[in-house]
């Protein structure tokens, strides 16, 4: 009997497989294995994620948080990357520092 994984309900949800090896993708840039390139583009993203390099060659369609090494698929759009903490902490940051000097905490 042949089984068909393409009609599998789980090939729709996120992958426990694929999430696995971002985190070993992390993990390499944690051991300094891979690296994390700065990136030029437009997107404010960039200031946060970078490509990831391994020796020279950068893997295709993942990108690396620069802030907490975390990995991420990247299929050329950066809708997903804002979502992460480390970019909304810094969107948050900028937009604090406007807010301290009215906010009066006695
Ligand atoms: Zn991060």
């Amino acid at each position: 009997m042949d089984v068909t994984l393409d009609e599998s309900p789980t090939s729709r949800r996120s992958i426990p497989e694929l999430r696995e090896q971002f985190i070993k993708i992390k993990d390499k840039i944690v051991k300094g294995e891979y690296t994390i390139v700065i990136e030029t583009g437009k997107s404010k993203v960039w200031k946060i994620f970078g490509k990831v390099e391994n020796s020279g060659s950068v893997i295709s369609d993942v990108v690396a948080c620069k802030n907490c090494n975390s990995a991420f698929k990247f299929t050329n759009s950066t809708s997903n990357l804002v979502k992460h903490k480390c970019y909304k902490n810094l969107k948050n940051r900028s937009e604090d520092e406007s807010k301290i000097q009215v906010d009066h905490n006695t």
